[in-house]
């Protein structure tokens, strides 16, 4: 009796023992080793959205048979996808904890681990938005942490390393512009685009310009001369563009009379006759119409109230659908209470209150 409860005392004290000696290999270490040997955590670079490989690597290796550490790292920044063997030990296992920006690192050799090498290596992937510079990866550990087989304590040198996060689009605040150029020019009709590119990432940036409108010179153009048998034609022509206003036909005579130079494309300053003529052929009505496409800025009203009609048509089209919405309330009505149902409830009600009439 007494013997098997020694030997259960034992077992406890035995597996304690060894899950200490797991958890913390060198925790009964007290001789410090000379050579230390330098642990390098490898610089990347990359962009957001990119996957990495981050190496930690060991030279001067003193001979290492366990290992208990945090890889330490931004888990805003980088995402871990997985780890990768090295070549200096054989058997590792890694637990990823973004919430405290660490990933535990636990290696157990059979026998001290002595060449340089990569210890291991880390995939990352580089978050979206992350910002630019370099994310540092470094290893924390304490004494003991890394030992030999005869657990004598090594200290390693750490030397940080990181992913350099490039500038892109991305992750760029755009806060360096050029100055607005004209990427597409604005015509009477079509609007046109001034662009701006950022001289860090190389972003570009648009802008609509609206449509400038027609500008109409003052003098008018000959469209087709006049000849013995017909009128010829002139009009006030946009200088930018095709349209023209104020088309007015004009005969042999009045050429001579209004110093008209009649030939196909010459211009006709306005003059006394020339506007004698217009006053005769434009209907007033027309010649508000005509000045208003004087100038660009009206014009440009010209396009509005193209726009605004079509709310117009919108609201011609709003009654229909009122209407059809009557129609569905209707329908969904009768669907409720069959017209015959109704008839069959106002008789079942007639003669409730016929029995009750009767009764008193
Ligand atoms: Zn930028
Ligand atoms: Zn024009």
């Amino acid at each position: 009796m007494l013997k098997n409860i020694f030997k259960s005392i034992f077992c406890i004290i035995l597996v304690a023992l060894m899950i200490t000696a797991i958890s913390v290999p060198c925790f009964a270490a007290e001789k410090v080793i000379v050579n230390q040997g330098v642990i390098t955590i490898g610089k990347v670079s990359g962009n957001t959205g990119d996957t990495v490989i981050v190496p930690i690597t060991i030279e001067d290796n003193p001979g290492i048979i366990a290992i208990t550490i945090s890889i330490t790292y931004d888990s805003s920044a980088l995402q871990l996808i997985e780890d990768l063997p090295g070549n200096v030990i054989f058997a590792h296992e890694i637990q990823d904890h973004p919430s405290k920006n660490l990933i535990r690192l636990v290696t157990l050799e059979s026998l001290d681990r002595k060449n340089n090498g990569t210890l291991i290596s880390l995939k990352f992937k580089i978050k979206p938005k992350t910002k630019a510079g370099l994310t540092k990866i470094s290893i924390k550990y304490g004494s003991g942490d890394f030992c030999n087989w005869k657990l004598h304590r090594i200290m390693p040198e750490i030397i940080p390393g990181g992913v350099d996060v490039g500038l892109s689009e991305d992750n760029c605040p755009h806060k360096n512009y050029s100055d607005w150029t004209v990427a597409a020019i604005p015509t009477c009709l079509e609007s046109g685009y001034d662009s701006r590119t950022c001289n860090d990432c190389g972003h570009v940036e648009l802008r609509n310009n609206s449509p400038i409108g027609h500008e109409f010179s003052k003098d008018f153009t000959i469209d087709k001369a006049a000849t013995k048998e017909e009128s010829g034609l002139m009009s006030r022509h946009c200088i930018r563009c095709a349209e023209f206003v104020d088309q007015i036909s004009y005969t042999l005579k009045d050429s001579t009379e209004g110093d008209i130079k009649n030939e196909f494309g010459n211009v006709a300053p306005p003059n006394d006759y020339v506007n004698n003529l217009v006053a005769e052929q434009i209907e007033p009505e027309s010649s508000p119409e005509v000045s208003s496409s004087e100038t660009g800025k009206n014009n440009s009203s010209e396009v509005e109230s193209s726009v605004s009609d079509s709310p117009n048509t919108q609201t011609e089209n709003n009654p229909t659908t009122s209407e059809t919405e009557e129609v569905t309330v209707k329908d969904k009505i009768l669907e409720a209470f069959p017209k015959g149902k109704i008839i069959l409830i106002i008789f079942i009600i007639a003669i409730i209150i016929l029995i009750i009439a009767l009764l008193i």
